[in-house]
């Protein structure tokens, strides 16, 4: 107990009260300590009055000391004037005591050193930057300490300070009150919410478009088996009707006759042209179509397939025009390609034409490109439908174009074969005035 009270500077004495009054007990210098500790009978009285009138307090500590739970019981000692002392009685229960086994160790504690020597020792350990700490008297709002001057009107959280009454800790977050903080993690969390939403919003778009992109082009495919049926069996049926004729020799004239042979060729070169399409398409979905590009005339390759199909446009009743550049220079191309996207082109042109059935077509050079283009004059495509035609199996939903035959495969396939060689189509048009679609091959970079 000696050495108990003589190291620690915030304790002033201790003593131990034993069952059968005997009393033993320690304290500092007792010069240094106020007036209650140095008269040993006003000290006496004090102690007895405390004891006394904590009886009722002390009777379920005394019980609970019994099963070895220890717990002080605070009261104030000296206060108004002088400096702040502290007692703290707690029991001891010892079987092998003489003493009856049971008897109260009391401890004073100067309230001041308590709070500089140990309190503040312990904010310091504790205190990693971020919190402000203070000691605050209840009744009178005096501050006893504070690990940093702030004003305390800030502090937001307040805690009894252990067992010495009247006094609490106080603490605050450096430099920011809780409200804030809390405020902070709300804008943060609701942030992040937004953000959660959002992706999970673009989720499900992406979602709903993907299966909406999906319907569609199963729809198309559907389309496509059944456009392209009727396309293959009205081509065959003619021929095979043309030719079963002849062979039966049932022909009268002629002339009637080479209008039939007229009409097998031209039949079957569609039916040639569908299929090409038809096979072209699937072999550049799987990548195995080669191109061989070589040096050549555009004038010359659009002159040589204007003629190729001159037959079958005649003999709907259609008047083409050509105008060419005399002079171009040579284009890195694949002609199979090239005049299959031409045919490709003047097939729409009288397909999607009603009664002004003039198709005009021209090879010119601008600056650094060759323009090959294909112009009708027949029902012309909306705007909005302009970028989707050239998706593959895609039909604009007219009645008109409803009832032309196609596969919806033969922009696509046109878009594709000008990709490779580096260029473009493209189309300027508006419903009721006609079209006009565009092959663009630049010069120089082209397709190398
Ligand atoms: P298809 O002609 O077999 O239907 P395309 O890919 O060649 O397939 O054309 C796609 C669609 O673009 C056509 O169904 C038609 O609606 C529209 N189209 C193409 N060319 C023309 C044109 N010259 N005039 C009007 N509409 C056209």
């Amino acid at each position: 107990m000696q050495k108990y009270v003589q190291r620690n500077p915030s304790v002033l004495g201790a003593f131990l009260h034993f069952k059968n009054h005997q009393e033993v007990d320690v304290f500092k210098e007792r010069y240094t300590l106020p007036e209650s500790f140095r008269s040993p009978k006003l000290f006496r009285q004090k102690l007895q009055m405390i004891v006394d009138s904590a009886k009722t307090q002390l009777a379920p500590i005394l019980r609970r000391a019994r099963e070895g739970y220890i717990k002080p019981l605070a009261f104030t000692w000296e206060k108004n004037g002088g400096p702040e002392i502290t007692l703290l009685l707690f029991p001891y229960f010892n079987e092998s005591q003489k003493s009856g086994g049971t008897y109260l160790i009391g401890i004073f504690i100067d309230n001041m050193e308590y709070i500089n020597d140990i309190v503040a020792r312990k904010f310091t350990a504790m205190n990693d930057g971020e919190l402000v700490f203070a000691v605050r008297e209840k009744d009178t709002g005096v501050l006893h300490y504070f690990s940093e001057e702030t004003d305390l009107e800030q502090f937001e959280k307040s805690e009894d300070l252990w067992i010495i009454p009247n006094l609490e800790i106080q603490i605050k977050v450096r430099g920011t009150t809780l409200n804030q903080i809390s405020k902070k993690r709300a804008q943060t969390n609701l942030t992040f919410l937004i953000v959660v939403n959002t992706v999970l919003l673009l989720g499900v778009f992406y979602v709903l478009r993907n299966v909406w992109h999906e319907m569609t082009l199963a729809r198309m495919k559907t389309d496509f088996v059944a456009n392209v049926s009727h396309e293959l069996r009205t081509p065959l049926a003619l021929i095979r009707m043309f030719a079963e004729t002849l062979e039966l020799d049932r022909v009268p004239s002629e002339d009637k006759k080479r209008a039939y042979y007229r009409s097998i060729v031209g039949e079957s070169s569609r039916l040639t042209q569908l299929i090409n399409n038809i096979l072209d398409f699937s072999k550049i979905e799987s990548n195995k179509k080669e191109y061989k590009l070589e040096p050549a005339d555009l004038s010359r390759l659009v002159r040589q397939t204007l003629e190729m199909y001159s037959f079958h446009l005649e003999q709907k009743g259609f008047q083409v025009t050509l105008d060419a550049d005399s002079v171009l220079p040579e284009i890195r191309i694949d002609t199979e390609a090239i005049k299959q996207s031409l045919v490709n082109l003047l097939d729409n042109a009288v397909k999607f034409s009603t009664d002004d059935k003039s198709i005009k077509v021209s090879v010119h050079r601008h600056n650094q490109k060759v323009v090959v283009s294909v112009q009708d004059c027949g029902i012309g495509i909306a705007e909005s439908e302009q970028k989707k035609i050239f998706e593959k199996f895609y039909r604009v939903e007219s009645s008109l174009v409803h009832n032309t035959k196609g596969s919806g495969l033969g922009l696509n396939l046109v878009k594709k074969i000008m990709d490779i060689h580096n260029g473009q189509v493209t189309v300027e048009s508006s419903p009721g005035k006609g079209s006009t679609f565009s092959l663009i091959f630049p010069i120089n970079t082209n397709g190398a």
